[in-house]
């Protein structure tokens, strides 16, 4: 019996994690190096094939037992040309074609995707979303990424924007500014980091008593554990699910996805979390798509990007050869 491998790499702005997952979603390797883009690009992709090099040595196979190879980067990209374009957290990397050198070094299939999007097809594949024909990934991080997947097609768009579910309007009245540079987004209230700085403020403008108060710096976590026993810190917590309500919604009003999905550390939060979200969609979405869409948490935690990208390599393979 010839088993299927296929290699993937996700590339982030600190470290870029390689490994090797089979044709059933099981992951057998995943190693990290440093990704150092001050050293610039040409480093940088050479960086990308020796971590991919590693992680299929340290699944124990040689490079001619992989089927096809699935890399996952930062925006901004072109994803049909293969190119990262201007990448924020890649500075100075500037138009880096990405695919087609990896193509090239290992002479395989290759795929090529936006890390968001491969941790949300990922997740479709293997993690929460298995088995399901659409999902909608949200994943709550410093900032907010994700995906949409509709029947194994992972929504691009056509200039490679789409599913930028972090950046949907929440609040146009007295909108909070993005991180993207614009204003009112999803990710500028219920990101991890727009978490902490919501509750900073409240701070200063409710002087209710506050186990948080006076503390030089805390996190997420913090005001989420805090939420059970203070007051403030449950307001937050609750307008949170509140704005993650209202991204569900609008999804759930364009597209109709059968299932929607959180990930990111918030997932620490439990289930109570989950049905406070839950909550808000009933009150704003339209009643079939509030009572029938399946509302969960991720399952492959920081594992998504990697095994996202090299179920992109999976995909092509597949459709290489003819099945699915
Ligand atoms: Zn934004």
């Amino acid at each position: 019996m010839s088993e299927l491998f296929f290699a993937g790499l996700d590339v982030g702005g600190t470290t870029m994690k390689g490994g090797v997952v089979d044709d059933t979603g099981r992951m057998l390797s995943a190693i990290n190096l440093p990704t150092e883009p001050q050293r610039g690009q040409d480093f940088g992709l050479e960086r990308m094939c020796e971590t991919i090099r590693q992680g299929v040595r340290e699944a124990g196979l040689a490079m001619d037992r992989i089927a096809a190879i699935g890399v996952a980067t930062p925006g901004l990209m072109d994803i049909p040309a293969g190119i990262i374009i201007d990448p924020p957290n890649l500075r100075p990397w500037r138009n880096v074609p990405v695919k087609s050198h990896v193509a090239q070094v290992f002479g395989l299939p290759t795929a090529f995707q936006n890390d968001a999007n491969a941790a949300a097809y990922g997740e479709y594949c293997f993690g929460a979303g298995k088995g399901c024909h659409s999902m909608v990934l949200f994943t709550l991080g410093t900032g907010i990424g994700g995906g949409i997947i509709l029947g194994d097609r992972v929504l691009e768009g056509a200039h490679s924007h789409g599913g930028e579910v972090g950046h949907i309007k929440v609040e146009l009245t007295h909108p909070r500014p993005c991180g993207c540079g614009l204003f009112g987004c999803l990710e500028a209230y219920a990101s991890a980091n727009s978490v902490v700085k919501r509750m900073q403020e409240l701070l200063v403008e409710d002087a209710t008593p506050c186990s948080l108060r006076g503390r030089a710096e805390f996190t997420s976590r913090d005001i989420f554990d805090a939420a059970t026993s203070d007051k403030l810190a449950a307001k937050i917590v609750e307008q949170t699910a509140y704005y993650l309500g209202i991204g569900a919604m609008n999804l759930m009003h364009i597209i109709d996805p059968e299932m929607i999905v959180f990930a990111g550390g918030m997932v620490h939060a439990g289930d109570g979390f989950l049905e406070r979200i839950k909550h808000h969609v009933r009150e704003l979405a339209f009643p079939i798509p509030a009572t029938r869409t399946e509302i969960r948490y991720a399952r492959l935690g920081s594992d998504a990007g990697l095994i996202g990208a090299a179920a992109c390599g999976r995909q092509l393979y597949h459709r290489l050869n003819g099945a699915g």
